[in-house]
Order: structure tokens, then sequence, then C-alpha cells
């Protein structure tokens, strides 16, 4: 497979678990499946049916989250300044959260709005609240991860945990998202990423190695969460498991949403592994047609398709 169809199928693929676990967020386990049952779907992909992107919740069918809508702020940073400008993506950011998205993190919310600079903010929230390992810089990853692949494992991790320190003071947050940056690099390497994770893990910050470890384990199962998979290690366990477990693209996201808790973010990086490992062929256009991505506090502007086929020819083409 062609790099391009991979990279192309983490953008589109987050993009598009994004915008089908959105409906489904804090439902129960197993609705996307009672509402959409596999025989169903079988016969809609044939028949141009399906209807999986039902929208409801505030969502309307196809809309992306703010997971993607962040993504895309972080892609055109890294498109429009040449590389990394951290305080470019900080000020795009809460350019964004202040134009009311339907939906924004309440860790990245605080940290946007608190009045510090975008070198302190993040700490700033994590010395006030305790907790801040949430998966709100993993949601946002996929567009860094393509960027950065070409770049190595060690700058790929590096610009993973400083774009990540942006919203997230909690070293947790940095490494899960390293970890994702990881598996998208190896992927578009044609590598195979469950068999890189023990390599992975090794790069790992020694702090965070064993906590990860249990959560990319391979009989790690997303019952086994210490914690709501609004955390980082349950929702990139559950991501891991999802594409370990299922052998296809749609059945690696219909196992994610059918998870229940934060489908959206858990699908949004299943699809995102799931893009870069199955490709851009894998997606089916009854996803992919409803697809867009509204960008609040930017000119009104919503993104579809051929925008984000465009971003992933510019980031890793
Ligand atoms: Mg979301």
């Amino acid at each position: 497979m062609k790099r391009i169809q991979r990279a192309a199928g983490v953008i589109v693929g987050s993009a598009v678990g994004d915008a089908l676990g959105g409906p489904f967020e804090f439902g129960h386990q197993g609705a996307f499946s009672a509402r959409f049952p596999v025989t169903d779907v079988d016969a809609g992909a044939g028949g141009g049916g399906g209807g999986e992107m039902c929208g409801g919740g505030g969502w309307d069918p196809g809309e992306a989250t703010d997971d993607t809508q962040m993504a895309v702020l972080v892609a055109e940073s890294l498109l429009e300044r040449g590389g990394l400008d951290l305080p470019d993506i900080f000020a795009r950011f809460q350019r964004w959260a202040s134009s009311e998205p339907k939906d924004i993190g309440l860790q990245t919310e605080d940290v946007l709005t608190n009045g510090r600079p975008w070198d302190l903010a993040a700490a700033f929230h994590v010395q006030v609240n305790e907790r801040a390992a949430g998966n709100g810089s993993l949601m946002r990853a996929s567009t860094s991860a393509v960027r950065f692949a070409a770049a190595g494992r060690e700058a790929t991790m590096d610009a993973a945990r400083r774009i990540a320190a942006l919203t997230h003071g909690d070293r947790a947050a940095w490494e899960g998202t390293a970890i994702f940056h990881e598996l998208v690099r190896v992927t578009l390497d044609d590598a195979d990423p469950l068999a890189a994770l023990p390599d992975i893990l090794a790069h790992v910050h020694p702090d965070h190695r064993d906590r990860y470890a249990t959560v990319l384990a391979p009989h790690w199962h997303p019952d086994q969460a210490t914690e709501f998979n609004g955390a980082v290690w349950p929702c990139l366990g559950s991501a891991v498991w999802a594409l370990r477990t299922t052998d296809g693209f749609e059945d690696a996201l219909r196992a994610a949403i059918d998870l229940g808790g934060d489908t959206d973010t858990v699908a949004a990086v299943t699809g995102g592994l799931a893009g870069a490992y199955y490709g851009l062929d894998a997606i089916p256009a009854r996803w992919t047609q409803p697809l867009h991505v509204p960008l609040p506090g930017f000119g009104g502007r919503v993104l579809h398709l051929p925008d984000l086929l465009r971003l992933a020819y510019r980031l890793g083409g």
C-alpha cells in the first residue's frame, strides 16, 4: 500500500470515528450495534443504505466534534508555520475555544481560558486540579502524527509530547500521545503496529511505562480499565484493543463505539490507528460522504473530505 493511502487513512479515519461516535457519547455499551445491527450494515454497504452517520446529541449527521476540529487547527498551524510553532497552535486553540464550539473538553477549556501564557497555562491547571490525564491531547493527534512520521521515532514522540503539553500538564497525557504518534509512524512505514508495541514501550518515560504496558498488553480488555475511558490510559488501550480484536476498519470502529463512554474520542483514536493500518480505501464512502468538520472561530469554514485529503497530502504526501 502506498504511504499516502495510510496517511490519508489516519486523518480521515480519525475524523470518521469522531463523527460516528459523537452521537453515542456517554451512552451505554453496545448502543451502536443495537441501533445498527451488523446484518443491516452489510446490506447497507452493498446497497447504499447504512445510516450510521446518524447525528444526534446536538450533532448533525457526519459532523465531526472537537477532536477533529482541534486536529485540523494543529494541521493548519504546522503547514502555515512550516513546522512546530507551539505559541501559534495555542493561539489557534484559544481563538477556537472562544468561538463557542459545540463541545470542548473541560480541562482543555480551562487551560485555554485561564489567562496564562501558552507555556504556563497547562502547568497552572495542574497546580489547581489534581487530575489532568484526560484523553484530550490524544484525541487530536492524527494530523501531527502524519506530519512528524517521516522525522523518525525520537522526533515524532517529542513533537507529540510538546503539542500535548499545551493543554495537558500531566505527563501521562504526553506519553499516551507520543505512543499514538509512534504507532502511526511504524504503520506508515509498513510495519505491524501491534508487534512494535514492546519496542515503543521501551521509549516511554519510565515513570509511565508500566501503566501503558498494562493497557496495551495483548490480553487486556477495556472491561479491566480502572478509570473512565475519558482518561488517557483506557482510551488508548481501548483503541489498540479495537484494532487488535477486529479485522477491518468498520469492525474496529464498531467495537470502539460499542464500548460506550467517551465514544467520539475512543473512536477517533481507533479510526486513526485503523485508518493507517487498513488505508483510506477501507473507509466506506457512506461514512466519508456526510463527513464534515466545522471550524468555529475561523470564518465559518467547514471542511469536507476533499479538504481533509488535501491536508493529508500536504502533511504526509
Ligand atoms: Mg469530541
